[in-house]
């Protein structure tokens, strides 16, 4: 069974020499008696709160740690091979938390779903039919509160979560920008994804003036993907009442000590709904999620963007590569085809 190996804690950017591949010669089973089914895992999925999960973390959080010397755990698609679970048998395709390797055991059953769709790419499912895209749904939905005509920011817009965002945004009938860290992530936003513009933020010395430039009305809701100095210059070009729906902050992942945020306080004067929140507290509307999007893949409505690296060899890399910006949509590993 191959294997990719979370060394130990990591500070700061993490490498791919933090993972190591290894096979063991240990061949898998269901125990005698076990509830748990036996899967082959096919797709993984990459996504940015790995980071968060390779430091440490004591006391109660929404992530536990890494163990270290053990395979890493995250989300992925899988055949299952063997089931102890009157809910499951072999030959079901599911997605849920798996771990990286070629088989797994897998004993925690909830958050695991049967995949029922197969007339769609079956990586999606680490993607815009998965978490990613329960995430970009809900946050833009549930959290947001859109109304038809609103300016809406998305940082990180071609990725995994933020393509789909804006894809929502258009379909309300919103008026949407995007920023990306490449020339090719950029044309994607305005050519692929429909956004009305689009800008490169490593190409803008002020967030500021380009924010003014794009949206010289202000921005009623911001779609949070980075923190830092974006985050900063959006409070100050949003309008009163606006809503910011805080996803994640990615430029933070890696540093030690977050960066101070200046302009905190013009919530306040300007009323602004600043939200968090969690994937997992919307998973009971992923049926819903389903019944829309769908339809929206199979009339080509929504497009969705992947970025597949071949083998658990390329594992590392690609998880690494979050961090720098180096996948272009939604980083998936494939392991198997079937
Ligand atoms: P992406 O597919 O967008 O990949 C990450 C991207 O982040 C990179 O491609 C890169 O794009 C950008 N990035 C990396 N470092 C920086 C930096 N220092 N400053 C600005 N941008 C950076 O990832 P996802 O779509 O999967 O995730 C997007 C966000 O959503 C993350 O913050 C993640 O933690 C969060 N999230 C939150 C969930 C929740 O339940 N709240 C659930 C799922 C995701 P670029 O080239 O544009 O720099």
């Amino acid at each position: 069974n191959k294997q990719v190996i979370f060394r130990d804690y990591v500070s700061g950017f993490p490498k791919e020499s933090d993972m190591e591949v290894t096979t063991t010669t240990v061949k898998l089973k269901l125990p005698e008696g076990s509830n748990g089914i036996l899967v082959k895992n096919l797709y993984l999925s990459c996504d940015p709160y790995m980071r968060i999960r390779m430091k440490r973390i004591e006391g109660p959080n929404v992530f536990s740690s890494f163990a270290p010397a053990s395979p890493l755990s995250g989300l992925g698609v899988a055949k299952v091979v063997d089931s102890g679970h009157p809910e499951f048998k072999a030959g079901d395709l599911i997605w849920g938390t798996t771990r990286w390797e070629e088989y797994s055991l897998i004993t925690e059953m909830e958050g695991l779903f049967k995949i029922q769709h197969t007339d769609v790419p079956l990586s999606y499912y680490t993607g815009i039919l998965g978490m990613p895209g329960l995430t970009a749904f809900a946050g833009f939905h549930e959290v947001c509160s859109p109304k038809k005509g609103e300016y809406v920011f998305i940082s990180a817009a071609a990725g995994a979560v933020g393509q789909l965002v804006g894809q929502f945004a258009k379909l309300m009938g919103c008026y949407v920008v995007g920023s990306a860290g490449s020339k090719e992530k950029v044309d994607l936003l305005k050519n692929k994804f429909g956004f009305d513009e689009a800008f490169n933020y490593k190409e803008e010395s002020d967030l500021n003036a380009a924010l003014k430039r794009y949206f010289p009305e202000g921005i009623d809701i911001y779609f949070e993907n980075v923190g830092g100095k974006t985050l900063d210059a959006v409070i100050l070009n949003m309008r009163a009442h606006g809503r910011i729906a805080v996803c994640g902050m990615i430029s933070q992942y890696n540093l030690e000590q977050p960066e101070g945020v200046q302009n905190l306080m013009l919530l306040v004067y300007k009323r602004i709904r600043m939200e968090g929140f969690v994937v997992f507290d919307y998973y009971n509307i992923y049926p819903k999620f389903l019944d829309v999007v769908l339809p929206y893949i199979r009339e080509g409505k929504i497009v969705y963007v992947e970025d597949i690296a071949e083998g658990l060899e390329s594992g590392p890399a690609a998880l690494v590569g979050l961090y720098s910006g180096r996948n272009v949509g939604k980083q998936v590993v494939a392991i198997a085809r079937d």
